[in-house]
């Protein structure tokens, strides 16, 4: 090889490494941005900012228990059951990332009924927060109602005098535009037939009202088969249901499941979708999920890099062969 040959081999040689590395620094900082920008798209991002205007009603996963966090409208926020103790941190977590940033006040709590995986973590948000109005199913009237700026929140008590806790589980109901949330904290059947046989529930979805409305459903005591009545379905028509559960009691049960199907509603459960969020701004509906972390993408970033050096260097050998 002449001198000149060489020193050009040479020169060449550099430009190529000096290329790898300028690639490789583009793909760790193509690692850094796609790992913020995952995160801020599915972690904490702008979905959990509040819009003005917009009903978001977040389905938080709570493992076997509810914790419903309705960011309204006019910028207050009710929670709906607040998950056992277990999830306490992770429920404190959701509210002061993603709720409430800035001041800690919760406007509406209300509590369907006195089982450990409604109430435990209500009871903890008392102790953290600056409460507004508190309703508690254990002692309140049979209907309570919030109306505020376009949007309606309602509060069904069912007549049962059962010692059943589940029977006596209030039903809430969230009302903006054409878009209805129906939660039904452990309600059974017969809390179910109280609840469609109200004037105020048949003021809502009454002489085929239901048909002209978007409704989402919080599925009974985590789909167990004692809820989920076909009379409540036929009554409310909802489009979507949410099971809110974990890995415990074998549920929701498949009977429940079937009976969904059947009835043509899209199911989710928040065990296999973690948090669920849905988003109305009195026209379009938004539905979307969200996780505690983002899934670490280092490994994938990591076969990226190294299979740059691998091209390069393959490139390299293969330039030095000609060259020589
Ligand atoms: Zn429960």
């Amino acid at each position: 090889m002449s001198l000149a040959i060489k020193n050009k081999f040479i020169s060449f040689s550099i430009l190529r490494i000096g290329m790898c590395v300028l690639l490789c620094i583009f793909v760790v900082f193509l690692a850094v941005m796609g790992q913020t920008l995952f995160y801020f798209y599915f972690g904490s991002g702008n979905h959990f900012v509040y819009y003005k205007n917009n009903l978001a009603v977040h389905f938080v996963d709570v493992g076997h228990g509810d914790c419903i966090i309705a960011q309204l409208p006019d910028g207050k926020v009710a929670v709906i059951d607040g998950g056992s103790d277990y999830y306490w941190n992770r429920v404190n977590n959701y509210i002061r990332t993603r709720i409430r940033p800035k001041h800690k006040r919760i406007d509406y709590v209300i509590n369907t009924h006195a089982h450990s995986d409604h109430l435990d973590g209500l009871n903890h948000i008392k102790a953290t927060y600056t409460v507004g109005t508190f309703i508690n199913g254990e002692n309140c009237d049979s209907f309570a109602s919030i109306t505020e700026y376009f949007y309606r929140i309602q509060v069904f008590k069912g007549s049962s005098n059962s010692s059943d806790k589940n029977e006596a589980s209030l039903i809430v109901t969230i009302e903006y535009a054409s878009q209805v949330f129906v939660i039904t904290g452990d309600a059974g059947y017969m809390a179910e037939l109280d609840f469609i046989t109200s004037p105020s529930a048949s003021a809502i979805f009454g002489d085929g009202r239901a048909d002209m409305l978007t409704t989402y459903l919080k599925v009974g005591h985590h789909g167990s088969q004692t809820s989920t009545s076909t009379f409540l379905l036929d009554f409310i028509k909802p489009k979507v249901a949410i099971v809110s559960v974990g890995t415990l009691y074998n549920l929701p049960s498949s009977i429940t499941m079937g009976i969904l199907d059947a009835y043509d509603v899209e199911t989710y459960l928040t065990r296999d979708s973690s948090h669920i969020v849905v988003r109305c701004d009195g026209n379009d509906i938004k539905m979307f999920f969200a996780f505690d972390n983002p899934p670490d993408l280092t490994a994938i970033w990591g076969v990226v890099f190294v299979a740059v050096i691998v091209l390069c260097f393959i490139d390299l050998k293969k330039t030095q062969h000609i060259v020589v």
